[in-house]
């Protein structure tokens, strides 16, 4: 089993995806975006090289996706208080965590499908 050290999990996950990232500044908690890629790689289905190499595409994100608001965001911690994307009125352009971008990226791509997505989703 393959697992992410802090470094790459930031380096992979939060730097180049997420807008929420501060150098230096410590999280008690990581989305569960975030949470749900690490364990793709601890379960062989995704290689962290694989993660770092794409364009961010904000049409994926336009609207809530019902495949991943179920398979991540339901199960997140800062979904009730702390994610403007998953408000009731989400501000216009507001963006969600890097993981939930790396996820629909790497969906889109075919890299992932919904199948992986739910068997990583309650463990
Ligand atoms: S988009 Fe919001 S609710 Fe969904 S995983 Fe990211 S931080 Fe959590």
């Amino acid at each position: 089993m393959e697992s992410m050290s802090k470094s790459q999990f930031k380096g992979y996950i939060c730097r180049p995806y997420c807008v929420f990232f501060r150098e230096g500044q410590k999280e008690a908690m990581a989305c569960q975006g975030a949470q749900v890629v690490e364990r793709l790689v601890a379960q062989g289905r995704l290689k962290p090289e694989a993660l770092a190499r794409h364009q961010k595409h904000p049409p994926l994100w336009q609207r809530q996706d019902a495949t991943l608001d179920a398979s991540i965001c339901q199960h997140c911690s800062f979904r009730l208080k702390d994610c403007d994307f998953t408000s009731e009125n989400p501000p216009p352009d507001c963006e969600p965590c890097g993981g939930y971008i790396l996820v629909s990226l790497l969906m889109a791509k075919g890299m992932l499908t919904s199948d992986d997505l739910k068997e990583v989703a309650l463990e």
